[in-house]
């Protein structure tokens, strides 16, 4: 048995010190026991779940942020479709082997992708692109859910289109049979939103998904002000309003942005326990609007936090954007914290949804728990002088991902002084993909 020791620990009895883990031969958290020095850290935190990524956008950033006439998300999403069109299995390897990286040295240690750029560049079938991203997430040693997408329409009764190719399956017979043959023992099912999956094959993949292993299930949600007037002029009902009148809207479904949600659609989903996966740095980023995040904590609702495009990657940093939005919003401070402060309730819950909505043992240190940590230095210039308790809310309000010491994933250390141990190659043939996409 392998064992871990800690000057401090965040347990789910809160900081304690001399904290010492026994890890099995699994990666699981075996035993947590009192030891002191020599210590591995100073203070371990549970790892937190990266609850939405789309791995190839990380090579969108800094492209397409010059203004050209009414921007919005739609505008963005013709430069990233110019992108997916293009991407080979070994770039898509190279850019989520990056991603993965970031994720990892910025705190995420599980991640939940939402693979939709299924086949080829000309549209015919393949396994290699989600290969790609297993292949990428086994190699940095992320925790991965793969998260393969049914896509179908090209919007509310529209045929898609050859923006979409890659994406698209024919039918839900297809989609299952390409989850089957996909060779990843963590999967799930992603219907891709309301727009691109009808409701009848919806409830075709709900009913399969029940004859599965495959837990969780994830959809868009009412991100954009649009896609609830479509939904509204095409159903006569909101797009989660929808959802829960026309199937089991349970603790097993995560709803990703849910920005637009009115108070009635956050009662019903306070109502089914469903998580809700916030992305504030990209929703921000794509001017997508707020969603009521402080009615839905103070609720007890659950959410978690997802990096999403990609174009920054940081745990700690998506915490400040919702808070911060939150307080912008309102002109009040404090809108999810508790008489503990901001950093650990932020932590903790972000790090509770995440768990449910990636659907792994993960997000408590623990025992029978994964022994994913990532790992703060009293040294770091965020919280010098102060003590554990208000190391997080130093960290939320004024630091990043950079002030991160280590990061263990089943145990293992994969980040080290703030350094993945594979990274400087990775980055290498990252920017040799970036170089060959650009030509
Ligand atoms: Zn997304």
């Amino acid at each position: 048995m392998r064992k871990l020791t800690f000057k401090h620990a965040l347990t789910p009895d809160g900081i304690v010190a001399d904290c010492v883990f026994g890890i099995d031969e699994a990666g699981l958290i075996a035993s947590v026991g009192h030891g002191g020095p020599p210590y591995d850290g100073d203070l371990a935190l549970p790892g937190m779940p990266n609850a939405h990524s789309h791995a190839f956008q990380r090579a969108l950033a800094g492209r397409g942020e010059r203004r050209a006439g009414d921007d919005s998300f739609w505008s963005w999403r013709d430069a990233m479709y110019s992108l997916a069109a293009r991407v080979t299995p070994e770039q898509l390897y190279a850019i989520a082997a990056q991603a993965y990286v970031e994720m990892l040295a910025a705190g995420f240690t599980s991640v939940a992708e939402f693979h939709y750029l299924h086949h080829l560049p000309d549209g015919s079938a393949t396994t290699a692109m989600a290969d790609a991203v297993i292949a990428a997430a086994r190699d940095t040693g992320i925790r991965l859910r793969l998260l393969p997408v049914y896509y179908h329409a090209g919007g509310f009764g529209k045929p898609a289109g050859p923006g979409q190719r890659r994406f698209v399956h024919a039918s839900v017979d297809a989609y299952l049979a390409f989850v089957d043959s996909l060779d990843h023992p963590h999967k799930g099912f992603a219907p891709h939103s309301l727009r691109a999956v009808p409701l009848e094959h919806l409830r075709e993949i709900l009913r399969e998904s029940q004859t599965r292993s495959h837990n969780p299930l994830h959809i868009h949600i009412s991100e954009q002000e649009a896609e609830v007037q479509q939904c509204m002029e095409s159903h006569g009902a909101r797009p989660i309003e929808l959802l829960a009148d026309s199937l089991d809207l349970n603790a097993q479904w995560t709803l990703v942005h849910a920005t637009h949600a009115d108070e009635g659609e956050r009662t019903r989903i306070l109502a089914s326990g469903a998580c809700v996966a916030l992305c504030p740095l990209t929703e921000a980023y794509l001017g997508d609007g707020l969603f009521a995040a402080a009615a839905h904590h103070a609720a007890g609702g659950a959410w978690a936090i997802g990096s999403d495009s990609n174009g920054r990657i940081d745990a700690v940093e998506e915490l400040r954007w919702l808070e911060y939005g939150q307080r912008l919003r309102d002109r009040r401070r404090a809108r999810l914290a508790d008489e503990n402060g901001i950093g650990l309730p932020l932590w903790r819950a972000a790090a509770a949804g995440g768990t449910q909505a990636t659907g792994f043992p993960v997000g408590r240190l623990e025992a029978g728990c994964h022994a994913d940590l990532v790992v703060l230095s009293a040294d770091a210039s965020p919280w010098r002088g102060l003590p554990p308790e208000r190391w997080l809310d130093a960290w939320v309000t004024g630091g990043s991902r950079h002030d991160i010491d280590a990061v263990f994933v089943g145990g293992d250390r994969v980040v080290q002084a703030g350094r993945h141990r594979d990274g400087e190659r990775i980055s290498v043939d990252f920017a040799g993909a970036l170089q060959e996409l650009a030509r």
